[in-house]
């Protein structure tokens, strides 16, 4: 039996922390269990699932739905797409079995890229490996959560880029429907022998296809949609993450209509300790002013009343009431009192 692989290329970038992420871990699960009750899919669909930050992960390799359990997702510092597909090109070279004149190879590959941002890498020479190597040999579609997409970018990967507006759960439950009917009948036409390659229809109102010639090109190395602030719980040593989303404000000043910035709570998140090992380690300071930012937390580690307190090694940590309180990044002892006005903080990629 060929083997029809279907690869996952997820961005777990912090942008995607809380419901998406949540969403999406949900969704794959709910995906597998779909095909495993589909006689066809059962017999040809293998996953796998990669993910990517500033580093990349193979989460799952490429393997039978029968025996596949699904994983829970990390989160990631960085949105690095050049890294997340060298590494989806570095297993597709490891793992199609190529058609030879004794052996029928796998059926075309078919890659479905999740991302929510703009990456915060040079993505130009993976992009032309991709255009080189893979585009014809494998079948890529790049679905975009959000409005906030570079799609100029991922359409120099596939023409279908999708858009999906992941508005509520009821959403989210009608987009894997689309994902798992998109595998079925791509295992249905293979057996078939025609194109081996079937999206699902589209609504048109959870997803639709962007017309890429519209948008306009925007290159930036910070995912400026969002505000992402990584702090440690003082009581659990946990990281958790701040997300911020982007606001713009219209105001009037002296006559003139100005658009003001600014960033508003989205919500306090725990990450696991691997969130350190899929971050970039490039050099990496940009600061945001607390001025800019509406509303604070709590500590989502230990319910601490102040999740954002800075120290003076520019770090974020949680304060309750004690009264002196210790740095979980440099053990620095103080108390802490409020802040007059803005001040700069660090931010993470997104
Ligand atoms: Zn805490
Ligand atoms: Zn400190």
């Amino acid at each position: 039996m060929r083997r029809l692989p279907i690869y996952f290329l997820i961005d777990i970038s912090e942008s995607m922390v809380g419901e998406p992420i949540q969403q999406v871990e949900e969704g794959l699960a709910t995906i597998i269990q779909a095909l495993k009750t589909d006689p066809h899919a059962l017999e040809t669909v293998y996953v796998s699932i990669i993910v990517f930050a500033g580093q990349p992960k193979t989460l799952v390799p490429l393997q039978e739905i029968v025996s596949f359990y699904p994983p829970k997702f990390p989160i990631g510092s960085g949105t690095s797409l050049s890294k997340g597909l060298g590494h989806l090109m570095y297993e597709l070279r490891s793992n199609i079995v190529k058609t030879t004149y004794e052996v029928k190879g796998d059926w075309k590959p078919i890659v479905f890229l999740f991302t929510d941002g703009v990456p915060t890498d040079d993505t130009q020479a993976a992009i032309s490996e991709w255009k080189n190597n893979w585009q014809r040999t494998a079948n890529l579609i790049a679905v975009s959560f959000g409005n906030e997409t570079d799609t100029k970018l991922l359409g120099q990967l596939t023409e279908n880029v999708l858009h999906f507006k992941n508005t509520n759960v009821q959403s989210y439950k009608e987009f894997f429907k689309w994902v798992t009917d998109s595998i079925k009948t791509s295992s249905i036409s293979v057996e078939n022998n025609s194109s081996g390659f079937e999206l699902a229809k589209l609504d048109g109102e959870t997803i639709s296809k962007i017309d890429l010639t519209k948008e306009e090109p925007n290159k930036q190395y910070v995912d400026d949609n969002y505000v992402v602030l990584s702090g440690k719980c003082q009581n659990t040593k946990r990281p958790y993450l701040m997300k911020y989303r982007k606001n713009i404000a219209p105001s009037i000043y002296a006559g003139i209509e100005l658009a003001s910035k600014n960033y508003k709570l989205v919500g306090a998140y725990q990450v696991d300790n691997n969130y350190f090992e899929l971050a970039d380690n490039s050099n990496f300071n940009n600061k945001v002013n607390t001025e800019e930012l509406f509303g604070a937390p709590t500590c989502p580690c230990c319910g601490n009343q102040i999740a954002f307190a800075v120290c003076v090694c520019q770090k974020i940590h949680c304060i309750g009431d004690e009264q002196i309180s210790t740095c979980p990044w440099c053990n620095n002892q103080g108390s802490y009192g409020y802040g007059e006005g803005g001040f700069d903080v660090n931010r993470t990629q997104g």
